[in-house]
């Protein structure tokens, strides 16, 4: 396995870098909790070379041409309508306006302060199937789609980080996709500073898998650390899959293509923070109030975390579910992004079981904005069910 092709990597990171350095680069200033940041639009970007490496990175994700950049749950001041539903495909073929952070959202678990912080929101044209569901009867997708009022020809994915300040430690769950996949995505540090914090003021940054919208916001598009005062907390088991000589990635339905820029990532990004790391087994106590649990499946590392304080509680689902309808309503459902989709199916049960035997509220990286919600059992699976702002 080679390691992360260099030069390939930085022309990615360099292009959004020329494409969108008025937008992203304009957040460098600490935002208090009271003003978010406001990109300019001022640079006129430059379609140079790195155009087909661009591409690659955003098909690996799905985020190809034809996305839509939606959704603001706490719209900047002067976010206009039409950055909420420009269509992606305009705005990854001329990306002159970056698309507007998408948001944080607040709560509380005890006396820990959270915040939810999108990475952004991305619409792909076409049906979530193959993505999602490659194995289902695409006639049951449409059904279950439409009997929700929702369309079968567009499908959402959603990206939210996890930021718990305990009054001792600053922790950071996962890191959003960085510069990797384009305009819809990469908004963690804008929003991040929008709800009062520095980059710096991050102690502790739990992955939980290295997958490239996990990890892609560790290294701003210069390839310097985001985070510099940050621990990484890793499973063990994943630090160690990636960096193998020869991943099996088999299980993913993906081209080689795509298995390739998963690998060489992920084993790049674990080199580049080798001596930054924590590995951990689940079960592990590292951090006062964090409860890290096997989810293997998705990534043969794979933890869920259960944050406490008090009586109160969260659950971190991490990636063991990808649509909040699809795989609820048929956990049997495995997306094309499970390493095991056996695994991860039994693995969606167990930890779906947890949660709704014990109530709890969840937060979903990959659940529509905020993110929270709570999960019930019904006939034949299970439902996902936003929670109220404010509850
Ligand atoms: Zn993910």
């Amino acid at each position: 396995m080679q390691p992360l092709n260099a030069n390939d990597h930085s022309k990615i990171a360099n292009v959004y870098n020329e494409l969108h350095a008025a937008g992203n680069h304009a957040l460098g200033n600490p935002a208090s909790s009271s003003q978010a940041a406001k990109p300019t639009h001022t640079a006129k970007p430059s379609h140079a070379a790195g155009q087909v490496s661009r591409r690659d990175a955003l098909r690996a994700v799905g985020l190809v041409a034809g996305a839509a950049a939606i959704g603001s749950y706490a719209m900047p001041r002067g976010a206009s309508a039409r950055s909420m539903t420009q269509p992606v495909a305009d705005l990854l073929a001329s990306p002159t306006e970056p698309a507007e952070p998408a948001g944080f959202y607040r709560f509380k678990v005890g006396s820990f302060d959270c915040v939810a912080l999108s990475d952004g929101v991305a619409v792909s044209s076409g049906s979530p199937q193959p993505t999602f569901a490659p194995d289902a009867d695409k006639a049951d997708i449409d059904k279950l789609l439409s009997d929700r009022y929702l369309p079968i020809d567009r499908s959402t994915m959603y990206f939210h980080t996890l930021l718990i300040d305990t009054g001792e430690t600053v922790v950071l769950i996962d890191t959003g996709c960085g510069d990797l996949t384009g305009p819809a995505t990469g908004k963690v540090e804008a929003n991040l500073r929008a709800a009062g914090y520095t980059p710096e003021a991050i102690t502790h940054i739990v992955i939980t898998h290295a997958h490239l919208d996990h990890i892609g916001g560790l290294l701003t598009p210069d390839k310097a650390k985001r985070y510099a005062n940050a621990r990484l907390i890793v499973s063990r088991t994943e630090h160690d899959f990636w960096t193998s000589p020869t991943p099996d990635l088999s299980g993913l339905r993906m081209p080689d293509d795509t298995k390739k820029f998963f690998a060489t990532l992920g084993k790049s990004t674990f080199e580049t923070f080798k001596d930054s790391l924590d590995l951990i087994q689940p079960g592990d106590k590292i951090l006062p109030g964090f409860e890290f649990i096997d989810a293997k499946g998705h990534t043969p590392g794979h933890m869920s975390l259960l944050i406490t304080d008090g009586n109160d509680v969260v659950f971190n689902l991490a990636d063991c579910a990808h649509h909040f309808l699809l795989m609820f309503a048929r956990p049997e459902y495995s997306a094309i992004y499970d390493a095991d989709p056996t695994q991860a199916v039994a693995t969606r049960r167990k930890v779906f079981d947890r949660i709704a035997a014990d109530r709890l509220n969840v937060v979903g990286y990959h659940m529509p904005s905020p993110g929270f919600g709570n999960i019930r059992r019904i006939a034949g699976g299970y439902e996902w069910l936003p929670r109220p702002w404010g509850l």
